[in-house]
């Protein structure tokens, strides 16, 4: 990762020194948080004509109007302009924010798109840091490491809460489906190279994503056309081609190919990894995964909870219990750290019989996955309304609870072979 250390208008430090701070409660002055209030972050392409360069603007109250330890909104949009840039480098750029802002003393920020999470410590507050700066850093980093794409860059800042909901909703969720519908074409089998990323690797040393057109980065923020921007723009960077030459077990998805790669970028921590299995030699997690996979060994299946998900799941852990045991860029047979996306993809733990094995999923992770889950199911197995058979924090929160409503549905797992 190349973060050089530039000279930005601030009046805290700004270095890749500060990227693993994590900044605590009781130290924190306020937090943005896209898992509880409307926030966004995005890059949009623009002409030339309608970005004033390094202009920044904040729309809302600034971090002095903000209440000591309170939970706030904040959307800010990267408008950028240049004759070499692509709207397919815009979520390439945005994957970035997450390391510039975590390059500012007193900040720490996680997540991505509509999901980031911000805080600001007391001692970057006393120091005089604003909301502003959040808008020079983005604008001198986007400016310095992307020139060879962005000749203008303007930075709109908005934490007014009715904005950043306009923000979200109407602009940000947009663009961010139409990214999404445009892998729908594409699969594993019909490209020719998948490609590594080592982003994380600031966090989790050892981990490398291997992103394919049907499995997305776990962060859910990386896509295989996203990775492939991400080598165009830099290819030295963090996402390298890894061909698929020789494969293994195409049903676990192995490839000599891709350990090759996991090893090399690993620094041989990991030797093995497959595409499409939780129990052989899963993919390792850093710590932003957006869901997480876990075996429910009554059921024969997988229970899913995603990171706004705050109650209890049949496995007897919360979210943040089944991602302590799952994080660190360790492979852990039977957890799995996922995009929300890869939910809905043929290729979900298809070495384990697929997405009939996912017994429970929170509710709201239910109605957003439906679409395209039933979609997924009815193709593959025939199964109309699939999610109707999969339980959720209303039906049960315990394992008895659940096999009992599985069991009257006519759920497939409880059919299938065990897992272990
Ligand atoms: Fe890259 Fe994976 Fe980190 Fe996403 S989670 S930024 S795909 S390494
Ligand atoms: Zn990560």
């Amino acid at each position: 990762i190349k973060i050089k250390i530039t000279n930005i208008d601030i009046p805290v430090a700004f270095a890749s020194a500060f990227e693993g701070e994590i900044i605590r409660r009781k130290d924190m002055q306020v937090e943005f948080d896209g898992s509880r209030v409307d926030c966004a972050e995005l890059v949009q392409t623009c002409d030339a004509s309608e970005v004033e360069d390094h202009k920044i603007t904040v729309v809302g109250p600034e971090v002095d109007d903000m209440e000591l330890g309170s939970k706030n909104s904040i959307a800010y949009v990267v408008k950028v302009a240049g004759k070499n840039m692509q709207p397919d480098f815009e979520p390439v750029i945005e994957r970035k924010f997450h390391n510039y802002i975590n390059c500012i003393e007193g900040v720490y920020h996680t997540g991505q798109r509509d999901m980031q999470r911000i805080r600001i410590s007391i001692d970057a507050f006393n120091a005089g840091f604003k909301i502003k700066h959040i808008g020079e850093v983005l604008y001198a980093s986007v400016k310095n490491e992307f020139d060879a794409v962005v000749d203008k860059c303007e930075v709109v800042i908005y934490t007014d809460p009715a904005e950043c909901t306009r923000v979200r909703h109407e602009v940000a969720i947009p663009i961010f489906d139409k990214r999404d519908e445009r892998l729908d074409t594409l699969t594993d089998e019909s490209v020719d190279v998948y490609y590594s990323c080592i982003l994380c690797q600031a966090f989790s040393p050892s981990h490398v994503c291997v992103v394919t057109p049907e499995r997305l980065g776990l962060c859910g923020a990386v896509s295989w056309l996203d990775a492939k921007a991400t080598h165009q723009l830099d290819p030295n960077g963090p996402c390298q081609v890894i061909t698929k030459e020789r494969p293994i077990d195409e049903n676990l998805g192995s490839y000599e190919d891709v350990d090759e790669a996991v090893q090399k970028f690993s620094q041989g921590a990991l030797e093995h990894v497959t595409l499409y299995s939780i129990m052989q030699d899963p993919m390792t997690s850093c710590g932003c995964f957006e869901c997480i996979c876990g075996i429910e060994p009554f059921s024969n299946g997988v229970v899913i909870a995603n990171r706004e998900y705050a109650g209890m799941t049949p496995l007897g852990m919360t979210f943040p219990e089944m991602a302590s045991m799952t994080g660190g860029g360790v492979q852990t047979p039977g957890f799995m750290g996922h995009g929300k996306h890869f939910i809905s993809s043929k290729k979900f733990m298809k070495a384990e019989g697929g997405i009939e094995r996912i017994v429970w999923m929170p509710k709201e992770l239910k109605e957003f996955v439906a679409e395209r889950l039933n979609k997924t199911a009815q193709e593959l197995y025939g199964i109309e309304n699939f999610t109707d058979m999969i339980g959720d924090e209303t039906v049960a929160e315990d394992p008895e609870t659940l096999v009992a409503f599985l069991t009257e549905k006519g759920h497939p797992a409880l059919g299938m072979d065990p897992m272990m």
